[in-house]
C-alpha cells in the first residue's frame, strides 16, 4: 500500500472511531508513514514532528500517540529499555504481528516476518482450550555487527 493509500486508511478508522485526523494529528501520522521501518519512541516521533510543525509540544504529540493506539493505528511496546515504542499496524496484518529481534548491546531491533509459532499454537489451543488471538515474541541477543566487534 502506498503512503497516501495508508494515510486515507488510517484516516477512515479515526472517523470510523468519531475522531478527525486533524493538522496535527496528521503530522504525528506522516512521521509514523515515513519510519515504517523502525520503532520510534514518543521522544523520536517529537523531534520529527518537531522539524515539519515546530510549535508542535510534546504533550500533544503523547496525545495523539495514546489516540492513535487507542484506534488500533499504531502499537506501543517496550522492548525493556523501559521507553515505550511505536509502529503502525499493517492493514494487511491478520492479528498475529511479527516477531522482534533486539540486539541488547546496541539496541537495534529487526523484524521477522514469518509467524513460525504454529506449532505451539496448535498444542495451547488443543491443550488449554485456549483460543489465541494475538501474541508478541521478544528475542533478546546480539546483532549481526555487534557479533562481528565482539571477537578479537
Ligand atoms: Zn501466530
Ligand atoms: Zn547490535
Ligand atoms: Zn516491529
Amino acid at each position: 500500500m502506498s503512503d497516501s493509500s495508508l494515510l486515507a486508511h488510517f484516516a477512515k478508522k479515526l472517523q470510523a472511531g468519531d475522531c478527525k485526523l486533524t493538522p496535527r494529528r496528521e503530522h504525528v501520522l506522516r512521521v509514523m508513514l515515513e519510519n515504517k521501518d523502525k520503532h520510534l519512541s514518543a521522544e523520536e516521533v517529537y523531534n520529527l514532528v518537531k522539524l515539519r510543525a515546530p510549535e508542535t509540544g510534546l504533550a500533544t504529540v503523547y496525545r495523539t500517540l495514546e489516540l492513535f493506539s487507542e484506534h488500533d493505528i499504531i502499537h506501543g511496546m517496550d522492548f525493556g529499555d523501559g521507553r515505550k515504542r511505536y509502529e503502525l499496524v499493517d492493514p494487511a496484518d491478520d492479528g498475529h504481528h511479527h516477531h522482534h529481534l533486539i540486539c541488547t548491546r546496541c539496541g537495534k531491533i529487526m523484524e521477522v516476518d514469518e509467524d513460525l509459532l504454529e506449532h505451539l499454537e496448535h498444542k495451547i489451543s488443543s491443550k488449554y482450550d485456549f483460543q489465541i488471538d494475538d501474541h508478541q515474541l521478544k528475542v533478546f541477543g546480539l546483532c549481526r555487527d555487534c557479533q562481528k566487534k565482539k571477537k578479537p
